[in-house]
């Protein structure tokens, strides 16, 4: 059946039943707080804490059938804090004595992720959602089919922001959407230390200039599209990394 109050009845498959969901998982941020900006409500930066966001727009069965990405959410999170943890750990260690260390990420669910996130905190807003979207807050069918089957094609899907200002964001996640015509198009998150923006366009990006984002933290800052992982090096030589797999 199709729910009419649910935001995924495009596919069709929906219950009765609507629940309630938080826009940002508990484990990605147990009690922080999300910073938006870039909104009619939120021209300038504003924080909201994160248990008061609940969006209650999804039947129970498009609710769960989300969660392995809330479960992914959860390794991510634990990965990166694993990560930076052991970079603390060995800054006093001398060099040759550090085995190296290897972490996976599936990038795939990363960018499924962010996308469901991006959705949560668009929706029920001033602006469709996906340049093939005409309606306000609501995603378009494509979107919401690549959330559970498709793959992004380049140069559609998630950028890695390099820029020279590390954001430490443990407690909260920072996003601000892309708005070009009307449509949200992209959305650039800042998300436990590391940023990213998710492209939802076919236009070809490689620099955050004013046409992509008029910020002045990343002005300047290289895309780099579907990293491969990251890196941390000392003298040159890599002493663990994160592996992203696509
Ligand atoms: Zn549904």
């Amino acid at each position: 059946m199709n729910n009419p109050k649910c935001l995924f009845s495009s596919r069709g498959d929906c219950v009765k039943q609507i629940s309630g969901e938080h826009v940002i998982p508990n484990v990605i941020i147990p009690s922080g707080k999300i910073t938006v900006k870039g909104f009619f409500w939120c021209k300038e930066e504003k924080s909201v804490g994160r248990k008061s966001l609940v969006n209650n727009n999804l039947c129970e069965h498009h609710n769960s059938s989300l969660s392995p990405l809330d479960n992914f959410g959860k390794d991510y999170v634990e990965t990166i804090d694993k990560f930076n943890k052991r970079t603390k750990s060995i800054r006093t260690v001398e060099k040759k004595r550090i085995p190296y260390k290897e972490y996976k990420l599936d990038g795939n669910l990363l960018e499924k992720l962010l996308l469901k996130l991006l959705i949560n905190i668009c929706t029920q807003k001033e602006y469709p959602i996906g340049i093939d979207s005409d309606t306000n807050g609501k995603p378009s069918e494509t979107l919401i089919d690549y959330l559970y089957e498709g793959f992004f094609t380049y140069p559609m899907g998630i950028y890695m922001v390099e820029s020279n200002h590390n954001i430490q964001t443990k407690n909260f996640v920072v996003f601000q959407p892309r708005v070009v015509g009307g449509n949200i198009v992209g959305g650039l998150f800042v998300f436990r230390g590391f940023q990213y923006y998710l492209h939802l366009t076919n236009e070809v990006v490689d620099t955050i200039n004013k046409s992509v984002f008029n910020e002045d933290l990343i002005l300047g800052g290289k895309l780099y599209y579907r990293r491969e992982g990251i890196d941390l090096k000392r003298d040159g030589k890599v002493l663990q990394s994160i592996k992203f797999e696509w």
